[in-house]
Order: C-alpha cells, then sequence, then structure tokens
C-alpha cells in the first residue's frame, strides 16, 4: 500500500477528457462509471460479476453503512472491501445528501446534522468530522467531503446560504480527514444553477485544495437542459490535472453529455435499479421487459452485447421471470445493464483516445433514435 492516489490524463479531445486514477488498489479508467452498492452490495450482483462487467470502482454509502451495520463493526471486520469482498477501489458519498433525503425528522445546525434513521428512528448526528471518522472507519479509498444540497428548485438564497455553509464544512471535513497516504479527499462544488455562486464555490474549494473535485447539487430536479448548461461551464472552473466527478447521474444520454463537457466519473443507481424494476438499457433505448410484445420473442435485449444475459436468455425468458418475479430476473437485467454502461465508458475512452468524440456520439443518438427492434 505504498502507491499513491493520482490522475493522469492521456488525451482530450474537444472538452471530453480520457486518463487514469492510481490508488493503492487498483487503476480507475476515466471517464468512469461507478455501481452503486448502497448497502455493502450491488444488488442482485456478486462483486466478480461487478468486475467482470468492467467496473473498476464502487460506491458505498456513508449513510445506509453508518446505520446497519455500523461502521465500528465494519472496521472490526477488516474494512468494507474485505467485508464485501470487493478489493478494488471504493468510493463513499459523506451521507450528507441521503439524510437530506431520507432520514426522518432532522435538524440542520452550523455544526451539522441530527436526524432520526429511516430504518428504527434512533438518533444520529452526522458532522464533517464524523463523517470524515465514519469513512475512514469503512476504509473507503475516495473519501467525499461531508456537505448539503437543496433540491431544485429552491430560491437563491437558499442555495446561496446552503453552500457558504458546505464551503465551511469543506474546510473542516479537510482539517479532520489530516493525512492518509493512497487515499483521497473530493471537495463538492455546490452554487444550484447559478453561474455566480459556482464561481465562488469552485474559488473556496480551490483555496482549501483536495485530490479531487465533484459536481453536487445537480440531477436533483432541474432537467437535463439545466444541468448541461451548468456543465457547460462548471467543470472549466475546477483544476484541470485533477478529476472531477458528477454525482448522482445518470442516464445514458446523461454520461454522454456530461463526459463531451470534461467529466471524468459518475455514479448512479439507475442501472441497478431498472433493471430490478424490468427497464433495459441497450443501444437502441430503453426495453420495458415486462410488455406482453416480448412473451414470445425469442431474441435477446440486444444482439450486439455479449453479456451473458443478452448470449444466453431471450427476451420471451426475461419477460417470464420478470413477470413471475423470480429473482433471477434482477440477476439478468442488473448484469446487461452495468454491463451496457461500462460498454459506453469504454467506448467513450476510446473515441476521445482516437480524437473522434463527436463522429462517435452522432452514431450513439442516431441509434437510440431508432427506437428499440421491430416486433416479431
Ligand atoms: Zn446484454
Amino acid at each position: 500500500m505504498t502507491r499513491s492516489f493520482g490522475f493522469t490524463l492521456s488525451a482530450t479531445d474537444g472538452r471530453a477528457r480520457t486518463g487514469r486514477i492510481d490508488t493503492p488498489r487498483g487503476e480507475i479508467r476515466t471517464p468512469a462509471f461507478m455501481p452503486v452498492g448502497t448497502a455493502a452490495t450491488v444488488k442482485a450482483m456478486m462483486p466478480e460479476n461487478v468486475r467482470a462487467t468492467g467496473a473498476d470502482i464502487l460506491l458505498g454509502n456513508t449513510y445506509h453503512l453508518m446505520l446497519r451495520p455500523g461502521s465500528d463493526r465494519v472496521a472490526r471486520l477488516g474494512g468494507l472491501h474485505k467485508f464485501m469482498n470487493w478489493e478494488r477501489p471504493i468510493l463513499t458519498d459523506s451521507g450528507g445528501f441521503q439524510v437530506m433525503s431520507l432520514a426522518g425528522l432532522r435538524k440542520l445546525t452550523e455544526e451539522g446534522v441530527k436526524f432520526k434513521s429511516h430504518i428504527d428512528g434512533s438518533v444520529h448526528n452526522l458532522t464533517p468530522e464524523r463523517s470524515m471518522e465514519i469513512q475512514a472507519e469503512l476504509g473507503s479509498d475516495i473519501v467525499m467531503c461531508f456537505d448539503e444540497c437543496p433540491a431544485l428548485p429552491a430560491d437563491e438564497k437558499r442555495v446561496a446560504e446552503s453552500m457558504r455553509l458546505s464551503m465551511r464544512w469543506a474546510q473542516r471535513s479537510r482539517d479532520a480527514f489530516g493525512d492518509r497516504p493512497g487515499h483521497a479527499l473530493f471537495g463538492i462544488m455546490q452554487g444550484g444553477l447559478s453561474p455566480e455562486l459556482r464561481e465562488e464555490s469552485a474559488e473556496a474549494l480551490r483555496g482549501i485544495g483536495f485530490d479531487g473535485y465533484a459536481i453536487g447539487g445537480l440531477a436533483v430536479g432541474e432537467g437535463q437542459e439545466a444541468m448541461f448548461d451548468v456543465l457547460d461551464y462548471a467543470p472549466g472552473l475546477l483544476p484541470e490535472d485533477q478529476p472531477r466527478y458528477l454525482m448522482g447521474v445518470g442516464k445514458p444520454d446523461d454520461l454522454v453529455g456530461g463526459v463531451k463537457r470534461g467529466v471524468d466519473m459518475f455514479d448512479c443507481v439507475l442501472p441497478s435499479r431498472s433493471g430490478r424494476t424490468g427497464q433495459a438499457f441497450t443501444r437502441r433505448g430503453v426495453v420495458n421487459i415486462k410488455n406482453a410484445r416480448h412473451q414470445d420473442d425469442p431474441r435477446p435485449l440486444d444482439e450486439s452485447c455479449d453479456c451473458p444475459c443478452c448470449r444466453n436468455y431471450s427476451r420471451a425468458y426475461l419477460h417470464h421471470v420478470m413477470r413471475a418475479k423470480e429473482i433471477i430476473s434482477s440477476m439478468l437485467m442488473t448484469w446487461h445493464n452495468l454491463h451496457y454502461y461500462q460498454v459506453l465508458m469504454s467506448e467513450m475512452r476510446e473515441a476521445i483516445s482516437a480524437g473522434r468524440f463527436d463522429t462517435w456520439e452522432a452514431g450513439f443518438h442516431a441509434e437510440r433514435a431508432q427506437g428499440d427492434i421491430e416486433p416479431l
């Protein structure tokens, strides 16, 4: 564990970038998509299968893990990597976002957030210092600053106050993180849809200094057009020689638009969660496998996909197991979706390296515009 954390850009094409993040637990090829392993598991998938889809790194949720099974317990059991049998890099969020979205009865102060667990109603305190402690106990490779994020739309005064509080918490997170060789701490830019607030936030974060920078406060109800408007300038406010991470995004075309605008890392529950409810992402758009049109269809979800689901199972079978609520339906659909997302990232990395991102992007949109294959 002597190798340190580092980021190397290998090619750019327009604002799109490709490169790699080095960590003591292995390399992360960028642009990267991180599957979400909320409760120390990517639901319905064995860790080795997640790796087989091409994932270099997983995301774990501080809020969920602090409540159950508890970060102190995970630490006693050897840390999150050992606990969940994933030896490659893990990024953990700070818990802030999920306290706001999931916890009952919460009280926000300068110090932090006091909240009631959505599981058993027990009362907890989360502060920048406590979040750093929990993420260290989990053994996270990339630690996120504790921040606060208002849902959009919100008035500018509320967004400004929240952003400034998050910047004070960013400094406290930096101080509490300390010196941990091989582990990285990322700052999180806030500021809603305001260029002035985004600039102020970026300046505050650059002043503190981090190993990477996230663009937070998007994908919270503003819509794709407003998100892309922010991404037209926000990545450019952050240091060029460090990774940029767009949190909680997104749909396949969100990822393409994010990469085009200079984002290096993404995470989202969409491919796994949608898989469990019967939605598959393919080159030709979204397929709802529960639809009756698939019940006699012997063809795979996607002829061009080489994942185990598409190689071995028909739409008719997937339709049947999904309707029958068989566990294998979640396994197969999740596998296909995570595979599709990783192929998408891999194609974008290659296109950037080859200097043909625009051509690749045109092909991506053209194929989706065809819609799903014709019914038999
Ligand atoms: Zn597939």
